[in-house]
């Protein structure tokens, strides 16, 4: 398991990074991060296709 803060490898099962101490349970980072991204850009075009459909009509 890789350590999110240090990138160092850790045993699987282990709470704590043995390097830095940072806790490596509930470790959802990146992909969160990236389905907020596309979340956002699915809004934003939205958003856009909600304002091209009022301008047309
Ligand atoms: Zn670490």
């Amino acid at each position: 398991m890789k350590c999110p803060e240090c990138r160092a490898n850790n045993k699987e099962g282990v709470k704590y990074c043995k390097r830095c101490g940072a806790p490596l349970f509930e470790y959802t980072g990146p992909d969160w991060k990236w389905s907020v991204k596309i979340l956002g850009i699915i809004y934003a075009a939205l958003i856009v296709l909600f304002i091209i459909l009022k301008a047309v009509i």
